[in-house]
């Protein structure tokens, strides 16, 4: 019986944040010893969006540097993990089985959003890494059933981590000066806070309807990709699941950096 892995929420950072020595890096750096080894890794990065769920089936995935105007030692910067083709073809069997409609991608790399945090999680780079893409026209929902048909693989010690933001307003990021953190994005991210520690039906079902129930959320989350992440580490998690928070600070007093961990149903 091999071990049931925890699932994870992460707030990924800026790509600066793989330079390290932030908050965020020391929630990562307090977590990485509690993990023990899993057999792989998949990762469902807000940087991966289709219209179709899609996993990344290549057996060396590139390090994606996906960003534009950052320090040239960010670019030199590789994670070389292996990948996972044929836990790819395992996955996209067990989503059609649940009747969700899924493809493969043999070519796709890995992004910052799977990148940045694993290589303060995984230094070694020596566990095998594939990602499953986000739908940011598709609803919470989806994201959760897409999770609760993948959480088998947790009891198959493979560690789900949604990878993404608990608020994420690039815009607010970039301004200079002002209220910091904005009133809106602290208000959402206590409000999203509150729900998953509370862990309860009706706390599910308001975070179900975020968009329309969350004070701030359209300032905290202008486009939904960063926070689908989130319900599809819920999803994984299952419905008796104990939400424990891992702390992560604000990045530049902007970008809500939460990240959790949903220890293995017993
Ligand atoms: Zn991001």
């Amino acid at each position: 019986m091999p071990a049931a892995q925890p699932v994870l929420f992460l707030s990924h950072g800026s790509p600066m944040t793989a330079l390290g020595g932030d908050e965020l890096n020391r929630a990562w750096e307090r977590l990485a010893p509690r993990l023990a080894k899993p057999s792989a890794i998949l990762m469902v990065s807000a940087h991966w969006n289709t219209r179709l769920p899609v996993l990344s089936g290549s057996r060396q995935p590139e390090t994606i540097h996906d960003f534009g105007g950052f320090p040239a030692e960010l670019y030199a910067l590789r994670y070389p993990a292996p990948g996972a083709p044929e836990l790819a073809q395992h996955i996209k069997r067990q989503l059609s089985e649940a009747g969700i409609a899924a493809g493969i991608d043999a070519s796709r790399g890995l992004d910052h959003g799977a990148w940045v945090p694993l290589r303060t999680l995984f230094p070694a780079a020596d566990v095998p890494v594939l990602q499953l893409s986000v739908q940011p026209e598709r609803c919470a929902r989806h994201h959760y059933a897409l999770g609760a048909a993948l959480a088998p693989l947790a009891a198959e010690n493979v560690l789900i981590v949604g990878s993404g933001h608990l608020t994420h307003n690039l815009m607010d990021y970039l301004r200079p000066g002002g209220e910091r953190p904005a009133a809106e994005s602290r208000a959402f991210r206590d409000w999203v806070h509150a729900r998953l520690m509370e862990d309860s039906p009706e706390g599910m079902e308001a975070l179900f309807d975020w968009q329309q129930a969350g004070p701030g959320a359209r300032f905290a989350h202008p486009t939904p990709e960063h926070f689908l992440p989130l319900f599809v580490a819920l999803g994984a998690a299952g419905e008796h699941r104990r939400t424990e928070w891992l702390g992560g600070g604000w990045v530049e007093d902007a970008l809500a950096a939460d990240n959790y961990l949903f220890p293995p149903n017993d």
